[in-house]
């Protein structure tokens, strides 16, 4: 007998086999005490460790665990557009793994779609076991992010949070390559609200975003909402052009109706040189951040690519007794 699911979980998983049993374990839990149907749709991000074959033995045993297994590391923000891409319910909820977003905060936000919200997502009041420097440069990128675009996007906002279909549906049309997903839920608008909740620490095993991944992932929000540090060049062009040209004037009178010296000052020039080619290699860099993404967008490739066959698994979603 074929049943509509109520509740799609969308849960990435990149070399997880530390925490994703517990992870099952702590959102079943939650899940069987709604008392309705729903699924869990782990998606593997090519993990190199046991995480598939777990994941695979848990869909053996519970018909609810779904696996969708690509063929390599994609990044996280790919992973979890693929779950929406999968997804089959009526609200989709997206979490991370490592059981730092408390399944049991789910409910809550159910609630909330209950009352006719159609994005229920979830703020960090506090982080708990993060490094300062975790903490610090996130701050310092949700506050950046906030005064250079123009679409509110929520500060202090992870990916956790519950998506009405129409919205999951909204962002299934979107298919951008370099995404940042939480800004583009803001994109998409509809109805939205907030829960605050306590950031517990990860359950076990090592966080999946290194530096490199942080700063790709930074740049990917900032590229994708703004174009101010492009305009950044014109600024300082400005600011240069007319300082310079107030400097002229300066050496011109010095030079032309006082006896100072205007040749001296070889410290002066090369300060100058130094500092403005470091200015113009900077800028140059923006732009080539920019150029790079113009590119990906051009190049037609799949966002993804699955090791399962998607039609199995699409055929496999829509069935659940
Ligand atoms: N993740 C992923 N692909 C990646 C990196 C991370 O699917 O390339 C998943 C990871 O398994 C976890 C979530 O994304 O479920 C968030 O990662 P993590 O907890 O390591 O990030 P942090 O909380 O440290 O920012
Ligand atoms: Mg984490």
């Amino acid at each position: 007998m074929s049943q509509s699911i109520q509740y799609s979980i969308i849960i990435p998983v990149y070399n997880e086999e530390a925490v994703v049993r517990e992870t099952y374990r702590r959102l079943t839990e939650v899940m069987e005490q709604l008392g309705e149907a729903y699924e869990l749709l782990f998606v593997n991000d090519g993990s190199r460790d046991r995480t598939g074959e777990l994941v695979e033995g848990m869909a053996k045993r519970d018909h609810r665990v779904k696996l969708l297994d690509f063929s390599r590391n994609f990044g996280h923000q790919i992973a979890i557009t693929a779950g929406m891409d999968y997804a089959r319910g009526d609200a989709v909820i997206i979490i991370d793994a490592d059981l730092q977003d408390p399944p049991e905060l789910i409910p809550d936000m159910i609630a909330k779609w209950r009352e006719g919200y159609e994005v229920v997502y979830a703020k960090r009041a506090k982080r708990k076991g993060e490094t300062l420097f975790k903490k610090w440069s996130a701050a310092l990128f949700y506050r950046t992010l906030h005064a250079i675009t123009e679409i509110d996007i929520p500060m202090d906002t992870g990916d956790f949070r519950l998506m009405d279909r129409r919205v999951c549906e909204a962002m299934r049309s979107i298919r951008e390559k370099n995404r940042f997903v939480r800004g583009l839920v803001s994109w998409v608008g509809f109805r939205q609200t907030a829960i605050e909740y306590v950031r517990d620490e990860r359950f076990a095993g090592e966080t999946k975003y290194p530096l490199k991944k942080m700063l790709r992932f930074s740049m990917d929000g900032i590229t994708s909402f703004s174009y101010k540090p492009l305009k950044l060049a014109s600024y300082l062009g400005f600011f240069i052009s007319f300082s310079s040209f107030l400097y002229l004037l300066v050496s011109l009178f010095q030079r032309l109706f006082t006896s100072h010296s205007v040749v001296a000052g070889w410290t002066s020039l090369i300060a100058c040189v130094l500092l403005l080619n470091g200015v113009i290699l900077i800028l140059l860099g923006v732009i080539g951040e920019y150029i790079g993404r113009i590119y990906d967008e051009t190049k037609d490739r799949p966002l993804y690519l699955l090791r399962n066959d998607p039609q199995a698994v699409q055929q496999e979603l829509k069935v659940v007794s």
